[in-house]
């Protein structure tokens, strides 16, 4: 849990470059002096025809397993890359928080609950067993950088009511929660259904089998 003072503000700096084969993005770190973590934005400017819309924000809870081994345990590998496709054509941010994995619980909790998982338990049954919250993010430190970024006014690539219930708490407006569903696959059909039927998440789930393995 944060324990970060709201009155102290997120530092960001300076602005570079980020190449990337989803395209170039203006990316920018931003140090929390609460809590010592360290966060990143990434930003692409509207191209035309999206001038005139709020800007399409995406906070994606870092997930070690998922965004750099592709794990198929959770979708969160697969809904960055989407989230940074979506930002590419539309213009926005996506910011990268660290200090989120595993809904909070850090990545050895995380591995902890995987592994009562493969005992038949979910994701919050899991937690639940290990003692620890099921999720105990906190959007402070992103409402923060929102707002430094000027981004006031927004809309959320987000599947999950509680992101949106957070920032309006923080003063960011969101204008529209803009779906980011990937396909499920057989091995993270339950950590969605999950996500689902415990976690208020809008998502609609196929009944018949899902992809096994990659894609392509
Ligand atoms: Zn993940």
């Amino acid at each position: 849990m944060s324990t970060r003072n709201t009155t102290t503000a997120v530092v960001g700096g300076p602005v570079v470059q980020l190449p990337t084969p989803l395209g170039t993005f203006a990316a920018q770190a931003w140090s929390d002096p609460a809590n010592g973590t360290e966060h990143m934005s990434v930003s692409a400017p509207a191209p035309a025809g999206y001038e005139a819309e709020p800007p399409l924000v995406r906070l994606h809870s870092e997930c070690l397993t998922g965004d750099v081994f592709g794990s198929y345990r959770c979708d969160c590998g697969e809904q960055l890359e989407y989230a940074l496709a979506r930002i590419q054509e539309q213009g926005g941010t996506l910011v990268y928080l660290r200090g989120h994995e595993g809904r909070g619980i850090g990545l050895a909790n995380k591995l902890a609950a995987y592994a009562l998982q493969e005992g038949g338990a979910d994701t919050v049954e899991a937690n639940e067993q290990l003692g620890l919250p099921v999720d105990s993010r906190d959007y402070a430190a992103a409402a923060d950088i929102l707002h430094q970024l000027g981004l006031s006014s927004i809309r959320l690539l987000s599947n999950n009511p509680l992101k949106h219930h957070h920032l309006s708490r923080h003063g960011i407006e969101v204008v529209a929660m803009v779906a980011t569903e990937v396909a499920p696959r057989m091995e993270n059909l339950r950590y969605l259904q999950t996500k689902r039927d415990r976690m208020n998440h809008s998502l609609s789930l196929p009944t018949t089998t899902p992809t096994e393995g990659p894609n392509e």
